[in-house]
C-alpha cells in the first residue's frame, strides 16, 4: 500500500536499552496515533541499534508494528554516529530524533511537531534543557564552553540544545551530507543553518540502567567541539605565547638596564627557574592542543566509512521485506 500522507520518521539510537525497549514501543505507539490524529502524519520508526550487548534488539522487533527498522551497527559507534546511521536511512517529510531511554517524552515531541506545523517558516525546532538539576558549576563551566566555541563563528552552537529535534526532510538530508567522521551533532546543527526555534524542556529521570556519559566522556566530547568547530584555543594560544615573549623582552630590558646604570647583580635562578617551568609546561599544553588538532585531521584523512551496517531488520510495513534482515 502506498502512503499518500506525509511522513514522520523517528530516530532513536540505543545501546542496551533492553529494559526499557517495551515502555519505549508503547511511547511510540501512542505518538503514532497522536501525530495520525492531530496532524494526519503517517509514522515510520528507524532505530538504530549501537552495538548494544543485550537482547534489545530482539525485544525491540517483537514489541514493534506498523513500519519499522531496526538498523544494527557492526560495533558500538557512538551516539552521534548512530544518528548520522537513521538520518542516512531517513526518507520522510518531517524527521524526530529522540533517546530511546524514556527521557525524551511524547508531550515535547508533539509540541515540537506542531511548531512545526503551524509555522512553514521554520525548519527546525529543537529541545532546549532548561537544566534545571544542574549545579551551578556545570552550568557556568557549560556556559563558558559556548561562549568560548561561539566567539568568533558565523553561526552560534546554541547552549544545552541536544539531539532531541524536529526537523524538516530537508534538513535532516542537509545534516547527512555533513560527512564530518569526529562528529558533533551541535555543531553540524548549528552549522548547516535553517531556521530554528527552541522549546525548553526538562528530561526524565531515565527509566532503568544509567547514562553512557562519564564526566571524562564530556570533556573528550568538549574537547571534540573545539577541535571540530573553532580555532579560537590555537590563537589564544598563541596570543599567550606572544604576550609571555613581550613580558620577557621587557624583564630582559630591565636587567640590562639596572646592570649598565645601577651595577646591580643580576638575581640569577630564581627568575630563570621560573621562566623555564612557565614556558616548559606551557609549550608541553599547546602541544597537547596542537596533537588534538593534527589528529582530527589524520582521522578525517583516513577516509574510513563513518560506520558500518551489520543488517538492517524490518517490519511488516516496512522498507525492507517483512520480517527479514537485509545486509
Ligand atoms: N546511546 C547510543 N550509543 C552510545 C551511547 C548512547 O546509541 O554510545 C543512546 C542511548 O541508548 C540513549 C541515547 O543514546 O538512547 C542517549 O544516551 P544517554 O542516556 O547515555 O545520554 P544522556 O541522556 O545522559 O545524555
Ligand atoms: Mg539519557
Amino acid at each position: 500500500m502506498a502512503e499518500l500522507r506525509p511522513t514522520l520518521d523517528v530516530i532513536a539510537p540505543f545501546l542496551n536499552e533492553a529494559q526499557s525497549a517495551a515502555a519505549f514501543v508503547a511511547l511510540l505507539d501512542q505518538l503514532e496515533a497522536a501525530v495520525s490524529q492531530r496532524f494526519g502524519m503517517a509514522m515510520h520508526k528507524i532505530l538504530v541499534d549501537d552495538g548494544s550487548q543485550d537482547d534489545g534488539v530482539e525485544r525491540f522487533s517483537r514489541a514493534l508494528s506498523g513500519s519499522w527498522e531496526i538498523v544494527r551497527l557492526s560495533r558500538n559507534f557512538g551516539k552521534e554516529v548512530a544518528v548520522l546511521a537513521g538520518l542516512d536511512r531517513s526518507r520522510g517529510d518531517m524527521v524526530l530524533i529522540m533517546d530511546a531511554d524514556l527521557q525524551h517524552s511524547m508531550e515535547i515531541s508533539l509540541t515540537m511537531i506542531s511548531e512545526l506545523v503551524k509555522d512553514p517558516e521554520l525548519d527546525v525546532v529543537y529541545a532546549q534543557n532548561d537544566r534545571r538539576e544542574a549545579s551551578w558549576r556545570r552550568s557556568q563551566l557549560a556556559r563558558l564552553f559556548y561562549s568560548l566555541i561561539n566567539s568568533s563563528q558565523r553561526f552560534d552552537i546554541p547552549e544545552n540544545a541536544g539531539d532531541f529535534r524536529v526537523m524538516r526532510g530537508a534538513v535532516a538530508r542537509a545534516v547527512a551530507s555533513l560527512r564530518d567522521k569526529r562528529r558533533f551533532n551541535k555543531g553540524l546543527f548549528a552549522w548547516a543553518g535553517f531556521r530554528q526555534k527552541a522549546v525548553p524542556y526538562s528530561p526524565e529521570d531515565r527509566a532503568s540502567g544509567t547514562s553512557k556519559w562519564s564526566r571524562l566522556n564530556l570533556l573528550a566530547f568538549s574537547l571534540e567541539g573545539f577541535t571540530s568547530f573553532s580555532v579560537i584555543p590555537l590563537r589564544l594560544i598563541s596570543l599567550c605565547g606572544l604576550i609571555a615573549a613581550f613580558a620577557g623582552a621587557l624583564y630582559g630590558a630591565k636587567v640590562f638596564f639596572e646592570v649598565i646604570f645601577y651595577g646591580i647583580a643580576v638575581p640569577g635562578y630564581p627568575s630563570l627557574l621560573v621562566a623555564v617551568v612557565f614556558l616548559g609546561g606551557f609549550n608541553l599544553a599547546l602541544l597537547g592542543l596542537i596533537g588534538e588538532y593534527v589528529w582530527v585531521t589524520l582521522s578525517e584523512s583516513k577516509d574510513r566509512p563513518i560506520y558500518i551496517v551489520r543488517d538492517v531488520v524490518s517490519g511488516e510495513f516496512g522498507r525492507g521485506k517483512p520480517g527479514t534482515a537485509e545486509r
